[in-house]
């Protein structure tokens, strides 16, 4: 294995072959390997041999793709510590993370989906309110082929939750990971060829945009689509011009309200966690913080003090708390962001600045005196940067949560539950959490949603299941008639007869 300067992918395809990406560790710059980049033909061959294999696929009874799905799961089990360091080496997680935001989330959403998929995609029936003499029901039918096209900030738990939600739904996929961490999506292909299943119900793609864009265009029946807001307008027009359904899961700018009543202790440690985990390269992450002015001191105290006990550095040691970031795009995006706020008037508290390389590292950092015109308040920063801010009250806060083009998570702080769901229920964001951060990515029952520009359509829960079929109504009649009212020949009776109908079973009450 070879030494590379960390450069971005584009800077590595006009040095070197823009046929072949190559794949580097973030917290070494040590040269991990390198994957071609697909063509427009092979993908479009890989799509073909994804419908063959569907076929069949598709026509098992879902129980059936259930024990395979277990197999699956059973395997990631087992070689979890493989998996885990092929993540941490190409990504710059921390082992921890890799464990808990990556594996265990995809383990459990293949365990709860796998268990229940037979029940979620039985046909649904529809009661008629007034068409007695009928039966209808929802027939969800598999889509075909997925395409799924996923970003480097967790390659493992996002493209294989809604993988094996696609397989048990009787799709199959094929996946573009980015071109960060291809070598995490090849290393969940490796484990899923070993599990015996069909090795082209689920297939890799490696390349960079134009090969995701190449995807959209094989005539794949259904694309998922994580990552920014600029690439995700291409991916939905894309997908309008082809008339596909796609999800396009976005940016985010979670705030996190923090109210004078709220437990400090552990405000401060969620918001610390929430701001840093993953180096703040998470949708959900706690990008901007409000603060009342009743606790605002002692809270950024209290964060300040759990800041500096955290330790940055090499995201293979288990003592590791903050790891290195993915992309030296993304850091010098985050160095920009920082300097500008510092430049309009922040003060760093933490942090501020690059840690020692040769590795991507960003320090983790609080700013305070932050002011809603800042870019690091309304701009999504995706790096350890907790930018915070006064208010005067709860109200204050509100709005200026909700004074963002991005709505995917949001946090609410406070003892008082009751004021926690009325606040949370004004929040205009997917999902809103009361006294906690992050987590509910990893709950399969949530929808994974965001309103404004974070996400067009939603992934996870019960109905994202369903989501990945056809949905077909199907009506039987109960018994056989010559014919029904509506039908030929019409004439002054059938008339009349409707007119009375609708007025009997329709006319609003007179008043007494
Ligand atoms: P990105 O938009 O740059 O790339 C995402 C994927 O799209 C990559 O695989 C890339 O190769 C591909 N791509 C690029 N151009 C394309 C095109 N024209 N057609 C099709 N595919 C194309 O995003 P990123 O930098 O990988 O990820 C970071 C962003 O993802 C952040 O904004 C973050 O908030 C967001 N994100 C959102 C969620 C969510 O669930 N809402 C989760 C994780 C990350």
């Amino acid at each position: 294995m070879g030494s590379l300067s960390l450069q971005s992918s584009d800077a590595q395809a006009a040095d070197f072959d823009p046929g072949v990406i190559v794949s580097q560790n973030p917290a070494t710059g040590e040269k991990l390997g390198e994957v071609p980049v697909a063509t427009e033909e092979e993908v479009r061959a890989a799509v073909a041999r994804g419908r063959a294999a569907q076929r069949e696929w598709g026509r098992l009874p879902v129980r059936e793709r259930a024990r395979r799905v277990f197999a699956f799961r059973d395997e990631i089990i087992n070689r979890a510590e493989e998996v885990i360091d092929c993540i941490v080496r190409e990504g710059g997680k921390t082992r921890l993370e890799a464990l808990n935001m990556e594996v265990l989330v995809a383990v459990d959403l293949a365990d709860y989906f796998a268990k229940r998929a037979e029940k979620l995609l039985a046909p649904h029936p529809i009661p008629l309110h007034l068409l007695k003499t009928k039966k209808s029901y929802l027939h969800y039918v598999p889509r075909g082929v997925i395409g799924i096209i996923s970003p480097w900030n967790f390659p493992f738990s996002i493209p294989l939750g809604e993988t094996i939600m696609g397989l048990l739904a009787g799709n199959a996929v094929v996946l573009k990971p980015s071109e960060m961490t291809p070598l995490t999506a090849l290393k969940a292909k490796e484990l899923f060829d070993a599990c015996g299943l069909p090795r082209d119900l689920f297939q890799v793609v490696t390349g960079r945009g134009a090969t995701g864009a190449a995807l959209i265009d094989s005539g794949v029946d259904q694309v998922i689509f994580t990552g920014s807001v600029a690439t995700g307008r291409k991916v939905a027009a894309a997908c309008g011009e082809r008339l596909i359904p796609c999800t396009v899961e976005l940016g985010g700018k979670a705030p996190a309200i923090v109210c004078a009543d709220a437990d400090l202790e552990r405000t401060a440690n969620a918001l610390v966690w929430g701001a840093f985990a993953n180096s703040g390269q998470v949708c959900a992450s706690v990008e901007r913080v409000y603060a009342h002015e009743a606790v605002h001191d002692e809270l950024v105290e209290r964060v300040v003090t759990k800041v500096r006990a955290l330790r940055q550095g090499d995201p293979s040691s288990d003592d590791t708390d903050v790891g290195a970031m993915t992309w030296d795009r993304q850091l010098a995006t985050v160095e920009a962001t920082v300097n500008g706020a510092v430049a309009a008037g922040a003060r760093v508290l933490v942090g501020g600045k690059r840690g020692p390389g040769p590795g991507l590292f960003f320090e983790p950092t609080v700013l305070a005196d932050c002011r809603q015109e800042m870019d690091v308040m309304h701009r999504e920063i995706f790096g350890p940067v907790m930018p915070i801010m006064k208010v005067r009250s709860e109200e204050e806060a509100i709005q200026l949560a909700n004074d963002s083009h991005l709505g995917l998570c949001a946090y609410v702080f406070t003892k008082d539950r009751d004021k926690g769901r009325r606040i949370a229920e004004r929040v205009e964001a997917g999902s809103v959490i009361v006294n906690d951060v992050l987590f509910s990515f990893g709950a399969p029952e949530t929808p994974w949603i965001g309103v404004k520009q974070s996400t067009v359509g939603f992934t996870h829960s019960d109905d994202g299941l369903r989501e990945l079929c056809q949905k077909r109504h199907v009506n039987v009649d109960r018994f056989a008639t010559k014919r029904e009212l509506w039908w030929y020949p019409y004439s002054p009776k059938a008339f009349n007869f409707m007119l009375k109908a609708m007025r009997f079973l329709f006319r609003a009450k007179r008043r007494a």
